[in-house]
């Protein structure tokens, strides 16, 4: 299948490995674990409600044309996320994507589109940026480290599309209206032009930040953008 050997090729890099929550050791969240982490119902990215495989409703309008989330942000998926900024254990991440591309060879019906346009030749994999201040304080982008394994695990070349010109505030503390208000303006367009992206992101909170870096690509000439995001805060 697709990915099984790229998923094998991902393996192999394997440092040891404990899980995060019960300490077994193989994997940072072993299978055990990971059957308690609650895998996402796919959304409309504009109404937010059900949408069996993430594209965006025919009749509602948003910037975005789909969304994958994979799982809800709790338990071991929210453990892990605070590992990874906390503690700065992106390879935390590695295997999140890894995780995310079995998902996706288990649950084809669901992926299918998803999948198609993720593997077009003419689709592009680009991430949210995070400002450039937060990137050297941590030492890595977030988003920038999923693309990258995501890429990884497909073969693909990942791509800088968006730059953050300004420090926003988390958007974890704020109320609906000022997430939008909060990331209005915060990005500018540094890429070359694009039909296809496919979007990275670690989160999805109101999708204020997706839909402002989505807006822009399309200002810029995209055509079709889907956002992906590990987890979902719902
Ligand atoms: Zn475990
Ligand atoms: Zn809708």
């Amino acid at each position: 299948m697709l990915f099984r050997k790229t998923i094998s090729l991902l393996l192999e890099t394997l440092f040891p490995r404990f899980c995060i929550k019960c300490g077994l050791e193989g994997r940072y969240i072993c299978d055990w674990c990971l059957l308690f982490a609650s895998e996402s119902e796919q959304i409309c990215c504009s109404c937010q409600e059900a949408s069996f495989n993430g594209s965006r409703h025919k009749e509602c309008r948003e910037t975005l044309d789909g969304l994958i989330s994979l799982w809800d942000y709790d338990g071991v998926i929210k453990k892990a996320m605070k590992e990874v900024k906390e503690e700065g254990r992106h390879s935390l991440l590695q295997e999140l994507i890894e995780n995310a591309l079995l998902l996706f060879e288990r649950d084809e019906q669901r992926f299918k589109d998803f999948l198609n346009f993720l593997i077009d030749e003419e689709t592009v994999i680009s991430f949210v940026p995070s400002h450039s201040f937060k990137k050297r304080e941590r030492g890595f982008d977030v988003s920038e480290k999923l693309a990258d394994y995501l890429c990884k695990g497909l073969g693909k070349k990942r791509e800088v599309l968006l730059k953050r010109e300004r420090r926003t505030e988390p958007q974890e503390g704020l109320n609906r209206e000022n997430r939008f208000l909060n990331v209005s303006g915060a990005f500018s367009f540094v890429g070359a032009k694009r039909e296809k992206v496919v979007l990275v992101s670690d989160l999805w909170i109101s999708g204020a930040t997706m839909k402002e870096s989505s807006r822009l690509l399309k200002e810029n000439g995209v055509v079709e953008v889907w956002g992906f995001v590990v987890a979902k805060i719902s």
